[in-house]
């Protein structure tokens, strides 16, 4: 059975897309810790991160560095925090989240809610910085 992620890449389920390769895929947490808050993934269903092949984990980091360096541009923010917890989906994804205190990685907090209208507007903003 398909992922949600994996249902995310084939367009059956709509997201906030940020950018794509033929191997990788980013878009928004639809429940951000902080405005920005975005998931990379490799489109191979992989559970586990460390399950990925040396070749498939340097990808994807290098792929996440692509997006995170856009992010910085994008977002205010002092740098992007970045972390991995994997026990909601079962999809590899690191989280990239803007931040300026440690708090703003803070996973036990109220996610945010943020508008359709305001999602579309970050997402495009950081898209347009990806090089
Ligand atoms: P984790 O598996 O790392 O514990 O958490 C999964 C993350 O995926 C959460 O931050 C959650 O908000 C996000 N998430 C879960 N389902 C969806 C979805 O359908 N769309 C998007 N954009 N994010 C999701």
């Amino acid at each position: 059975m398909s992922t949600i992620f994996s249902k995310i890449v084939a367009g059956e389920i709509p997201c906030y897309k940020i950018a794509e390769d033929d191997k990788h895929f980013a878009f928004l947490d639809i429940n951000p810790v902080a405005p920005g808050h975005t998931l990379v993934i490799p489109k191979k269903e992989v559970s586990y991160i460390f399950d990925l092949t040396d070749e498939e984990y340097t990808a994807l980091q290098l792929f996440a560095k692509k997006v995170a360096l856009a992010l910085k541009k994008a977002m205010p923010c002092e740098r992007i925090g970045v972390t991995v917890i994997g026990l909601e989906v079962p999809h590899t994804h690191i989280h990239l989240i803007p931040i300026t205190k440690e708090s703003d990685m803070n996973f036990s907090k109220p996610k945010l809610t943020v508008a359709p209208e305001e999602m579309t507007e970050i997402a495009n903003k950081i898209a347009k910085y990806i090089d």
